[in-house]
Parts: C-alpha cells; sequence; structure tokens
C-alpha cells in the first residue's frame, strides 16, 4: 500500500467480556445454551422487573480504564437508550452515556520505530441486545425470523478513541495491544467477539463511517480497502463530499453505503432510575486496582529481567497470544535455559502449530511434553535436523517424546556409542587432524560432518565436536 495520501481514523470498538452471568441479572452466560434458556424477568424485560448490577463485570470495566490510563469519574451512572426493536423488549438498552467508567485516557503503540499515543475518548459498559436469526437466508430474503434472548444483557465493553490513527496498520497494532491487555485482565478470550465501527477520511474528504465490522482481521482489511478507495478517489480529485455510512461485506472484501441510521441525540438517553449511582472513592478504586493481573508491558519487562531475554523476544512471547507467554513460563520453571527454550518455542513449534491452523492453547502439546522435548535438545544427543523433525510430529501427534523416538527408531547417541565412531573417523582422516592440530579450526568442521553422517544425521553437534576435541587434543 502506498502512503503518498494521509487518512485519519476513529475507531469505536465493542468486546464481548469474559463472565458466568449476565450484568443485570443472575443469567448463566452459555454461548452454546438451547434457545431461550438463559433467561429471567430481568433480561426479558418484563414490566417491573429491576436491574442489579453484576459487581464483577462493573469491576472489570473499572480494570479495563485503568489499563487503558483512564480516569474513573467520582460517580459512575448508568443510562438507558431509547430504540425500538425485536431484539430489545424493554424498548431501550441499559448503557453508559453521560458519564461512563472511564474518560480521557490513551495506549502507546510503536509503529515503524515510532512511539505513537492514541487517546482513549471513553470506555464504556453496556448490555448485549438478543440475538435475531433470520432464518434461510439474511433481513431481506429470509422468510421469518427468530429471537433468542440468551444474549441479552451479556456485558459489552465499548472502548471509543480519538480520530488519532493515521494508517491502518496503527490500527492493527492498537487492537494487537487492546487484545493481549483484555487478556491479561482475564476478560476475554482470543475466541470471543469483538466488533468495530470505524470512521476514516482522506485529507481534504469529508469522513466515512464503516458500521459493524465483526473480528480483528475483518477491520484491518475493512480498513484498508476504504483507505485505498479514498485515496485513488482523492489522487483523481474525487473527494467524498458528505459524511456517509458504509458496511462492510465479508464475502466481497468490500464497502458499499447504508442507510443512513439516527444520530446519538436521537435516542434521548436518560439515567437509569432502577441503578444507584457507583461511588469511586479512592478506598474502593484502590481497593480494585490491587486486584489487577499483571499488564503485557509489564510483563514484557520482567521477562527481560528474569529470564534475560531481549525486548523484542519478550514482546513475541507476550503479545503473540498471552497462552504462549504462560506456556513459555510454565516451561522455564524448571527448564534454565531460557533463550534456547525460547528458540525452540517460539520459532520452530509455533511454526508447526501454525502451520497445522491450530493455536497453543488448542494444541495437544503441554509444557510438561515440550519440557521432555527440551531434555532432548539439551542432552546434545539430538542434531538440529532430526530435533525439527522430531518437532513436527510432536506439534502433530502430542505424543510423549521418548515414544516418537522409539516409533520412528531413531537411536539416542550416548558418548560411549560415539566414541568408537569418532576414533574410526580420526583415523581414516589424519590430514584433517594434523590441520586442527595446526590450527585450522575449520578442519574440525570437516570431522564433525563425517561422524554425523555415520550416526544417519541422528547425533548432536555440540557433544560430537566436544568428544572430537577430547579425542585429537
Ligand atoms: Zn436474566
Amino acid at each position: 500500500m502506498s502512503d503518498d495520501v494521509k487518512c485519519i481514523i476513529g475507531l469505536e470498538i465493542h468486546a464481548q467480556m469474559k463472565t458466568n452471568s449476565k450484568i443485570f441479572c443472575g443469567c448463566p452466560v452459555d454461548n452454546n445454551a438451547a434457545p431461550n434458556t438463559n433467561v429471567c424477568e430481568t433480561c426479558l424485560g418484563y414490566p417491573g422487573s429491576k436491574p442489579r448490577l453484576n459487581r464483577k463485570v462493573f469491576e472489570n470495566g473499572v480494570k479495563i480504564a485503568k489499563a487503558l490510563n483512564c480516569e474513573v469519574p467520582k460517580n459512575v451512572f448508568f443510562s438507558r437508550k431509547s430504540y425500538f426493536y425485536p431484539d430489545m423488549t424493554k424498548n431501550f438498552q441499559i448503557t453508559q452515556y453521560e458519564i461512563p467508567v472511564g474518560l480521557n485516557g490513551f495506549l502507546k503503540i510503536k509503529w515503524r520505530g515510532e512511539e505513537l499515543k492514541i487517546r482513549i475518548r471513553r470506555a464504556h459498559l453496556e448490555e448485549d441486545p438478543g440475538k435475531l436469526v433470520h432464518v434461510g437466508g439474511d433481513i431481506t430474503t429470509s422468510k421469518y425470523t427468530l429471537v433468542d434472548y440468551n444474549r441479552a444483557g451479556t456485558p459489552l465493553i465499548e472502548i471509543v478513541t480519538d480520530p488519532d490513527f493515521t494508517h491502518p496498520e496503527q490500527v492493527r497494532d492498537f487492537l494487537n495491544k487492546l487484545r493481549a491487555i483484555l487478556e491479561h485482565l482475564n476478560i476475554y478470550d482470543s475466541d470471543m467477539i469483538m466488533k468495530a465501527d470505524a470512521n476514516i477520511s482522506v485529507k481534504g474528504g469529508e469522513r466515512v463511517e464503516v458500521k459493524n465490522i465483526t473480528g480483528f482481521a475483518s477491520i484491518i482489511k475493512a480498513l484498508e480497502y476504504e483507505y485505498n478507495r479514498q485515496r485513488i478517489m482523492a489522487k483523481q480529485g474525487l473527494f467524498i463530499k458528505q459524511q456517509e455510512t458504509r458496511a462492510y461485506s465479508e464475502q466481497t472484501k468490500t464497502t458499499k453505503p447504508l442507510r443512513v441510521k439516527e444520530s446519538e441525540a436521537d435516542y434521548g438517553y436518560i439515567f437509569e432510575p432502577d441503578l444507584s449511582w457507583q461511588r469511586m472513592d479512592d478506598a474502593r478504586l484502590k481497593s480494585i486496582y490491587s486486584r489487577m493481573n499483571e499488564l503485557p508491558d509489564e510483563r514484557v519487562e520482567r521477562f527481560t529481567k528474569e529470564y534475560k531475554l531481549s525486548e523484542d523476544s519478550a514482546t513475541v512471547l507476550v503479545y503473540t497470544d498471552k497462552a504462549l507467554a504462560d506456556f513459555y513460563e510454565a516451561c522455564a520453571k524448571t527448564f534454565k535455559d531460557y533463550e534456547l527454550l525460547y528458540n525452540w518455542l517460539s520459532t520452530h513449534l509455533l511454526k508447526c502449530l501454525n502451520y497445522n491452523n491450530v493455536s497453543i492453547s488448542k494444541s495437544k502439546v503441554s509444557p510438561e511434553l515440550f519440557l521432555e522435548f527440551m531434555k532432548e535438545i539439551k542432552s546434545g544427543c539430538l542434531s538440529e535436523r532430526l530435533a525439527k523433525e522430531l518437532v513436527k510430529e510432536l506439534a502433530s501427534t502430542g505424543k510423549p517424546i521418548k515414544q516418537i523416538m522409539k516409533s520412528k527408531n531413531i537411536k539416542e547417541f550416548s558418548d560411549k556409542d560415539l566414541m568408537p565412531i569418532i576414533k574410526k573417523i580420526i583415523e581414516k582422516n589424519e590430514k584433517a587432524v594434523a590441520d586442527y592440530r595446526m590450527g585450522n579450526n575449520n578442519s574440525i568442521n570437516f570431522l564433525i560432518g563425517q561422524v554425523l553422517r555415520e550416526t544417519n544425521f541422528q547425533a548432536g553437534v555440540e557433544n560430537i565436536r566436544e568428544l572430537i576435541e577430547k579425542v585429537i587434543k
């Protein structure tokens, strides 16, 4: 993508929050339950039913606000957003509008070697409506529509940024960081839903809002498409003259115009009278903050100190997937060659899992199994070529390494096994031995190669080197 035309992007991100029960009632949250089984008077919006605030969900909102460097107002309110739609039987959604849980924060990202500060305008909590199921088609083509209220009352966090992004790539880095923060706070799993509305404009044109883009990858694709569309138009002197709302299509990977809906003012917000405001005094904030998990940036810093990893390596572990960093730490408890562990985990095992399209948390390889493999590597008895084959097998079968080696007829070469081979090679190659003794260090590599060949490339190079040096010195 050429970067010659500057663009401005602002985001509204909605993420599902990990929780056992809904935000305003005690109904369980379970995506696999039969339709309309996890419901009660409150989430069905019966007249006279009253919401009760789920304290844990609320505190998670405060933790998110803190992690995004937001101010938490002294009194936090909930509001009613009025609208009529079959997925919301009360005819209003409980959300936060005037005084949300977080205000005026920021998140720093690194982009092309530069540090950027993306301002967070607000973070607020709200309930998800029910789910409409358009049977046999979409909203315009289906014969009839079913409503499942299991989802009604599931907590969402909405995060609104200022228009501080100047390139779609920055959005990717920002979302990646946000995802890692929510994962570390134990509020979000990577298989949960993240949606976004994005405002995007290029210099000289009005802004276009792309609504309701679902999923991490689609958000980036939609913005790249829209940036390119406006950029090409701008180059031809065509600018967006009027603010426009568009939708992103997963099928065509393009955006198309959408009917313009109500503006925020049309919703007639009022404070929710059935929920008391939340007083956020210092003692309460302190208590919530003291129960916060370690955040990703703190973890990166700890990894550089505790495991002596470079900042880049620590960043790969923490920001690729929280589960990868957890896996690394589980192994590092007993395996103390931290660099070697990092290399085999983040390069070789991860490559195999990616190839099989499996995430580390869903893979068959447990830290215990991987540790057994790492012990084989560390013993020096395996050649690198063989170890790479074995890690492939480990990733796809999840079998203990000893079992894999046995099934492949792989012999482990102990010093006792190697010695006769080394002696034979040394006898056969007097010239290389003499060269080495004369100070030609390259000739030992030739000898190692010969021994490796004899072991069918199954013995470890470092082990062979040590033994050869012992014999000919
Ligand atoms: Zn309920």
